[in-house]
């Protein structure tokens, strides 16, 4: 097979983590550029802009975005307006509203846009979905808890209006319970704490009903110190399937059934999840913009009472 020439967009923390390398072991793709304004990756050709990249590299038909989602419209309707397929990192966008005008605009012209969700390629969340599909689910617990501190040091973004903040992690909880829950939820209540010195909440509670009444409720902490929370809890007529780790692991009444540490050094089965889904794609001629992850956020952001929190203080903030 020949590896298709691509670009990624934005070389910061979730670029070099795993787009880097889980392109450096795709047979599909081959990184081709980088539009980057740091740099970009080493042996690499980069680009100051999206326009400058279509305009001089005509091979590179395909652009991988991983720029904050408050930055990535432009060049990603750039890359449409230039004849590119386009993949994007969660969450879509800034507004439903901006991914819906992408959406239209690449079914205008025929190329492939993808919204990824990575976390619904963890190595557990096939298996529960298939458990799920014949239980009649009583009642969700989402606990989604870890120091912003650790994991998004410096990222100013996620703080300012458009960069979730605590949704920014808690989207991925989202983007799993859609896809396996064998009925839809919607937002039904919520309460979010905002810092007094961020546009973004910190913590809160959402609430979701099913068809029948009240059905999930997500505890979010972006504040929680020690081993991060990424856990989901489904108690069924059929018993109750803990989904840890991120949807990594896979646990029925408290016994392992399947999954894969995500601790484990060299694991970036997610990503290459996404990377094939997208080979899927182009090869189809297809696009995936599946939006109920962010739906529920937007929601949540609609509906929820707004409480204060203190102040957040990131070090790696102060210093730049
Ligand atoms: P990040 O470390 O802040 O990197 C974002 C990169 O985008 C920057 O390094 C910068 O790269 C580029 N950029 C362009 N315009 C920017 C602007 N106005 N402000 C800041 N950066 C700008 O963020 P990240 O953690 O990689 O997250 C990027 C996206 O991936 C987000 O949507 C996030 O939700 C998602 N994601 C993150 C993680 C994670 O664990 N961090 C996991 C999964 C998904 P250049 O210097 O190359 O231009």
């Amino acid at each position: 097979m020949t590896a298709t020439s691509i670009a990624l967009v934005g070389i910061g923390k979730i670029a070099r983590d795993q787009h880097v390398p889980a392109l450096a072991a795709s047979p599909a793709f081959e990184l081709a550029a980088t539009v980057s304004r740091s740099g970009g990756v080493e042996g690499v050709e980069n680009f100051n802009s999206v326009e400058a990249l279509v305009r001089d590299r005509p091979d590179i038909r395909v652009l991988s975005f991983c720029t904050p989602p408050q930055v990535r419209y432009p060049g990603a309707r750039a890359a449409l307006e230039a004849g590119c397929h386009v993949m994007l990192e969660k969450p879509p966008g800034a507004s439903l509203s901006e991914v819906h005008a992408l959406e239209a605009l690449a079914s205008d012209k025929g190329l492939t846009l993808f919204a990824t969700w990575h976390s619904r390629h963890a190595a557990s969340v096939a298996q529960a979905k298939e458990w799920l599909a014949d239980k009649a689910v009583k009642s969700v617990r989402i606990d989604w808890k870890e120091d912003t501190r650790v994991w998004h040091p410096g990222q100013r973004w996620i703080w300012q209006a458009g960069g979730l903040g605590v949704f920014d992690p808690a989207i991925n909880a989202f983007s799993i319970l859609t896809e396996i829950l064998p009925v839809p939820v919607h937002v039904s209540g919520a309460e979010l704490r905002f810092p007094g010195n961020c546009e973004t909440p910190i913590a809160g509670e959402v609430r979701m009903d099913g068809p029948c009444g009240p059905l999930v409720i997500a505890d979010l902490d972006f504040l929680h110190e020690g081993d991060p929370f990424w856990r989901q809890t489904f108690q069924t007529d059929g018993g109750t399937l803990t989904l840890d780790q991120g949807g990594a692991i896979m646990e029925i009444d408290g016994a392992r059934h399947a999954g894969e540490d995500w601790k484990k050094p060299g694991i970036h089965g997610e990503y290459d999840g996404l990377y094939a889904k997208l080979a899927d794609l182009l090869k189809a001629g297809a696009s995936e913009v599946d939006l109920r992850p962010m739906t529920l956020v937007a929601d949540a952001f609609t509906l929820g009472r707004r409480l204060d929190a203190p102040d957040f203080f990131d070090p790696a903030l102060q210093e730049t």
